[in-house]
C-alpha cells in the first residue's frame, strides 16, 4: 500500500473549547463532547489524530491557560505556578465534526486497587459539565506507514481504541492485515469500519485470564508471524504490551523501522501481583 503522509504539526497549536456534554459511550469508556469557535480551524487528519489535553484540576477555582504552542511548549507549561497550572494528558480525537464545530474524545474509566475511580483526566471527564473550558495542543498522528508496505499489523488495549477506530476507517480500502484490540468487557466491543482485507480480533479481557490492561492483546500479538519484512506495525497502549510486542515484532523479522510502539501509560506497581 501506499505510504501515509507524515503528519507532525510543523507548529503545533492551541485550540480551546468547552464541554457540551459528557456521557457514558460503554462500560469502560466516557465520551465528552466538546466544541468552540476555534475548532473551525482544527485540521483534522483521521487516523490517530492526538493533541495534549488541559483540564481545570479538582483542588482549582478556574481554568487559568496562557497562550502556549510551537514545539516548545514544554518550558511555558511548566513556569506557570504549580497551584493554576491545568492537569496535562495525552488524548486522541475519537470523532470531529467540522460543521458542527464538535470534537468527540474518549476517556477510558479505570478504579486502584482500592476501587476508586483514578486518572485525573478521567475523572474530569466523568464530572464534565456543559460549558466547562478545556484546550488541546493539537499533535497530529503516530501512525506513519512507510512505502510499500505489505501489511498491516495493529495491536492495543482500550487505550489506543479511539485511535485504531480512525485508523481503521482511514486505511486504503485494499489494505490488508490485522487488528488486534483488547478491551475490558463485551460491552466495551465496537464497530470497525476496516477495510475487508484487515482481520479485526477483538480481546475481552474479562474473558480471559489476564487482568492487567494490554496482557491479553500481548499474548495474541506473539502468535502472530509477519509474512515478511515489509509489513508496518503499530503497537500501542500499556507500556508492557508497546515493549514486548515490539520485541516480538522484531524478532520475528519485522525492521525496528517498520515498528510504531508508544507505552500510552504504565501499569506499574500492581503488575508484580496481576500479570
Ligand atoms: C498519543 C496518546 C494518545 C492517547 N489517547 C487516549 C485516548 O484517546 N483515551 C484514553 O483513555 N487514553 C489515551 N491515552 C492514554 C492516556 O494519556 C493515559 O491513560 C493517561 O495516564 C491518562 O491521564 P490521567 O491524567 O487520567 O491519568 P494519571 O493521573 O496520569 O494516572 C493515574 C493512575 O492511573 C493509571 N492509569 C492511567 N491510565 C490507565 C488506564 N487506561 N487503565 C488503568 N490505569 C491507568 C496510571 O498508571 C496511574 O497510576 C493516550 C496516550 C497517548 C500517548
Amino acid at each position: 500500500m501506499a505510504k501515509t503522509p507524515r503528519l507532525l504539526p510543523e507548529n503545533p497549536r492551541l485550540f480551546r473549547a468547552r464541554v457540551l456534554r459528557s456521557e457514558r459511550l460503554t462500560p469502560s469508556m466516557q465520551r465528552v463532547t466538546v466544541t468552540g469557535d476555534d475548532l473551525a480551524e482544527f485540521g483534522y487528519l483521521g487516523f490517530d489524530h492526538w493533541f495534549r489535553l488541559f483540564v481545570q484540576r479538582p483542588d482549582q477555582d478556574a481554568f487559568r491557560m496562557p497562550d502556549l504552542d510551537g514545539k516548545k511548549w514544554w518550558p511555558t507549561f511548566l513556569a506557570i505556578p504549580e497551584d493554576v497550572r491545568p492537569h496535562c494528558a495525552n488524548y486522541t480525537v475519537a470523532e470531529f465534526r467540522a460543521e458542527s464545530r464538535e470534537m468527540d474524545i474518549d476517556f477510558v474509566v479505570h478504579t486502584g486497587a482500592d476501587g476508586e475511580p483514578e486518572g485525573r483526566a478521567a475523572i474530569w471527564a466523568c464530572a464534565a459539565r456543559p460549558g466547562d473550558e478545556l484546550a488541546m495542543l493539537d499533535q497530529g498522528c503516530i501512525f506513519d506507514v512507510p512505502e510499500g508496505t505489505s501489511e498491516i499489523v495493529i495491536a492495543a488495549e482500550e487505550t489506543g481504541l479511539p485511535g485504531v477506530v480512525g485508523i481503521a476507517a482511514a486505511l486504503p480500502r485494499d489494505a490488508v492485515g490485522r487488528i488486534i484490540q483488547e478491551v475490558p468487557t463485551a460491552g466495551d466491543v465496537r464497530e470497525l469500519d476496516a477495510p475487508a482485507g484487515v482481520t479485526v480480533t477483538w480481546i475481552v479481557r474479562a474473558e480471559t485470564q489476564h487482568s492487567v490492561p494490554g496482557r491479553a492483546a500481548l499474548a495474541e500479538l506473539q502468535r502472530y508471524v509477519p509474512a515478511d519484512d515489509r509489513g508496518y506495525a503499530f503497537v500501542v497502549g500499556e507500556s508492557t504490551l508497546a515493549t514486548e510486542g515490539r520485541r516480538h515484532l522484531h524478532r520475528a523479522g519485522l525492521p525496528k523501522s517498520r515498528i510504531t510502539f508508544s507505552g500510552f501509560w504504565k501499569h506499574e506497581a500492581r503488575e508484580s501481583v496481576s500479570a
